[in-house]
């Protein structure tokens, strides 16, 4: 093998899913991932859309944005969701809100990953983002072992609206990476119309 296809394969960018440095497509997965991603293209209503199933390369591309600080995988997420939009026709919502992190989540982690999918998707569709109109303002314990209910009673008035007249009278486009119970969104969705948003619609890009 030449020393140009040594550093061509060693600078080529590598799959979202299994890290290998194979031919990408738009996304960022390489063929024989794309072929194992599990696409739900469901949504439950007018007001929820998760775009995959939370498993094989999708879940392992989440988990290494956020916990390999693979954040320009951010910017690949965001097209797929813009791509996402504009196949579904989804255009009733002027803003774009990410699901927030509590402040020391965020900062051990070193950045929101909802937030930087949120910012370069509004970049795409050419739509306003804001940041910090909601915060979880309660850091609360990790879902993962919990129940349905116990999801719910946990996030319960975690979060504030602080910006509230960013969001009076807006349609909104809430961003989540993954849908487990729908506690965090329908938590989020709720202090957001109680603050006076018109209507939320909560798009994933995986549920469980
Ligand atoms: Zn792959």
């Amino acid at each position: 093998m030449s020393i140009n296809k040594i550093l061509n394969l060693l600078w080529r960018e590598r799959c979202m899913g299994c890290a290998y440095p194979f031919p990408l497509n738009r996304y960022g997965f390489c063929r024989e991932c794309e072929g194992r991603i599990i696409s739900l293209e469901s949504h439950i209503d007018a007001e929820h859309f998760h775009i995959f199933k939370y498993d094989g390369p999708v879940k392992d591309a989440i988990h290494r944005l956020k916990y390999n600080r693979k954040k320009y995988y951010g910017k690949r997420f965001a097209l797929l969701l813009n791509d996402f939009i504009i196949n579904n026709k989804i255009d009733n919502f002027d803003v774009i809100v990410p699901v927030p992190l509590h402040w020391k989540k965020e900062f051990s982690r070193g950045f929101n990953q909802c937030a930087i999918i949120s910012f370069y998707l509004s970049k795409l569709l050419k739509k306003r983002y804001v940041a910090g109109v909601v915060i979880k303002s309660k850091n609360t314990p990790s879902q993962t072992a919990m129940g349905k209910k116990e999801r719910a009673e946990n996030v319960k008035g975690s979060f504030t609206v602080k910006k509230e007249c960013l969001i009076r009278g807006r349609k909104i486009l809430l961003i989540d990476d993954v849908y487990t119970s729908g506690a965090t969104t329908e938590e989020v969705k709720k202090v957001l119309l109680r603050s006076g948003a018109e209507r939320v619609i909560v798009l994933t890009i995986a549920r469980t």
